[in-house]
């Protein structure tokens, strides 16, 4: 046909196909709810720029997605009427994986890891899983509100190449036909195929067909009844205590593109001066673009039911990035975009009851420890980016912080700061941490010694972020949380009257040796004192109290200042 075109695969979408045809063989039915959602995502797409131009529905607004298949032929055929592509998209939406960073994340893999099916959740598996069940696939489609002579037609065997062509195509939207392997020849079956339907996409507003044909005779025509065999209402409309848990699963997988199961969610409906409803999630594995700059982040918004945009960062601070879900406005204006947003006052109200939503929600996980230590493990030290960004929420913050002290004298975090205060001594002023470059740095630090002397607790951190954390952590629950490597250590009424006196004594038979070492030291300190800090180093370097960091300054090196 006209214009073909053989064009070959990204790299990385080889590698993604290779990984999942390995590892997803045994839960390879879920091509059918990848293939819906992207039908669904499309009618949304097609919803929200017809309300500029509703001549783009062309003549046909009633968005659904059909499936049928055909045993005899051995195909399985997803179709919707949403908004389609052209010759462009197509090529850059089936031909590569637009996500950054990808292509470094699949270098890193092991071949172990890359059997593990897991890991293909990082991506969403999306479009490219027709491949686990056919050996052939072919895509026509046409962007709605073009020429029927636009449409295109895209087929590809997944091995590395796929073909683009243009075809005339009456109907603007998609349709996506399997050809089905061997081994997958089950799927080319009604109840099969309504079943799958049910569990998986029963959440997604819009309705998903399936039809029932009656074979004509000599007096009757052949003719064909469509059923809607999905719920086909939203999610998040529906009243709480009608939704399973399964259904709240699967619409986390629809929302945020994940394979793996959510760890926790919420979903609320706010009524009053600002009317929305939210449906939050944790995940329960970081993506590997957590860190980076242009990862994807934020909820997907809605307005009075109308999809508007994907990733709607305004709702939440970066620091719960990580969160995914909806949130449906009644009060915004279905024209909104992102710097409407950006600037909208409703929107900062919204912002901050949300977060306080979030926190709530962690609050709550963390009731259930070993679940908390998975979220911990995933996204605590983004979680420590808070107190920084959000001042007016750091007590909540930190009480959701998790960390490794002298107690357990394990590298894992899992203590709470509440743990720690609920086993402070008596007398004890404040809440004691170190700072080191990793856990056995913190742990062996000289600076220790007089506390593990005197059996008294402290934090040991090692993250990178947590020099950042803690010059905007200053205080928990009314205590103060203290560096013990800064400045002059007082512990307060821990030591005793005569102890203090024998310091006293101590450091003034000293002097003489202190001269010594600030002749020797020179310019190189500011200044050399008597310590009653260690009981086995002889000396260690300490921070005037208001100082930059170790951590900071390297920091702040290696950003070139
Ligand atoms: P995702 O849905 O996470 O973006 P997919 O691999 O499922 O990733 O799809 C890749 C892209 O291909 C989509 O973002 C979309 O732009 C396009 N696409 C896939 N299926 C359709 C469809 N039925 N209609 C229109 N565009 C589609
Ligand atoms: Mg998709």
């Amino acid at each position: 046909s006209a214009q073909e075109q053989t064009l070959g695969f990204q790299t990385e979408v080889k590698q993604l196909l290779h990984l999942m045809i390995n590892s997803l063989y045994s839960n390879r039915e879920i091509f059918l709810r990848e293939l819906i959602s992207n039908g669904a995502d499309a009618c949304d797409k097609l919803r929200y720029r017809a309300l500029e131009d509703d001549g783009l529905y062309e003549g046909d607004a009633d968005l659904r997605v059909e499936i049928e298949f055909d045993s005899e032929a051995k195909t399985v055929t997803v179709r919707d009427n949403g908004v389609g592509m052209n010759r462009e998209d197509v090529i850059a939406n089936l031909g590569t994986i637009a996500r950054s960073g990808t292509a470094d994340f699949l270098k890193q893999l092991s071949g172990e890891q890359q059997k593990d099916a897991k890991l293909i959740g990082q991506f969403g598996v999306g479009f490219y899983s027709g491949f686990i069940v056919a050996d052939e696939v072919v895509v026509r489609t046409r962007l709605a509100g073009t020429p029927a002579e636009q449409g295109v037609e895209w087929r590809s065997r997944g091995e590395g190449e796929f073909t683009v062509a243009d075809i005339e195509r009456a109907e603007h939207g998609t349709e996506i036909v399997l050809h089905l392997k061997e081994d997958a020849l089950e799927f080319a079956d009604e109840y099969r195929l309504k079943s799958l339907v049910r569990k998986y996409s029963d959440h997604i507003d819009v309705p998903v067909r399936m039809p029932t044909v009656q074979e004509g005779d000599e007096e009757t025509d052949t003719t064909i009844t469509w059923e809607t065999v999905n719920e086909a209402q939203a999610l998040w409309t529906r009243p709480k205590s009608e939704i399973s848990e399964d259904e709240y699963k699967a619409f986390y997988k629809h929302v945020a593109h994940d394979f793996s199961d959510p760890l926790t969610w919420s979903h609320n409906r706010v009524e009053g001066k600002l009317e929305y409803t939210s449906l939050l999630y944790v995940p329960s594995r970081a993506p590997f673009d957590l860190y980076q700059r242009e990862g994807a982040r934020g909820l997907k918004l809605y307005v009075q039911r109308v999809f508007i945009i994907d990733d709607a960062e305004q709702f939440l601070p970066l620091y719960l990035r990580f969160v995914k879900g909806v949130i449906d406005s009644n009060d915004l204006s279905l024209n909104v975009s992102r710097e409407i947003l950006q600037q909208d006052p409703q929107v900062e109200k919204m912002k901050s009851a949300l977060t306080r939503r979030a926190l709530d929600m962690l609050g709550k996980l963390a009731d259930d420890s070993e679940a908390y230590q998975n979220f911990w493990n995933q996204f605590g030290s983004v979680l420590k980016e808070g107190p920084a960004e959000d001042y007016s929420n750091r007590e909540k913050i930190g009480g959701l912080l998790r960390f490794s002290t002298t107690h357990t004298d394990s590298a894992t975090q899992d203590q709470s700061l509440a743990d720690y205060v609920g086993r402070m001594q008596e007398g004890q002023k404040a809440i004691y941490y170190i700072i080191a470059d990793s856990f056995n740095a913190a742990r062996h630090s000289p600076h220790l010694e007089i506390f593990r002397k005197k059996g008294i607790e402290v934090v040991l951190l090692h993250d990178r972020v947590d020099e950042w954390l803690m010059t905007h952590l200053s205080e928990f629950d009314g205590h103060q949380l203290t560096d013990i490597t800064r400045g002059d250590l007082d512990l307060g009424d821990i030591d005793s009257e005569e102890e203090k006196q024998a310091q006293q004594e101590n450091a003034k038979a000293r002097e003489g040796l202190v001269e010594r070492f600030r002749e020797a030291l020179g310019d190189q300190v500011q200044e050399v004192r008597v310590t009653h800090r260690l009981t086995q180093s002889p000396a260690c370097v300490v921070l005037p109290e208001n100082e930059m960091g170790y951590q900071m300054r390297r920091l702040m090196e290696a950003a070139g200042q």
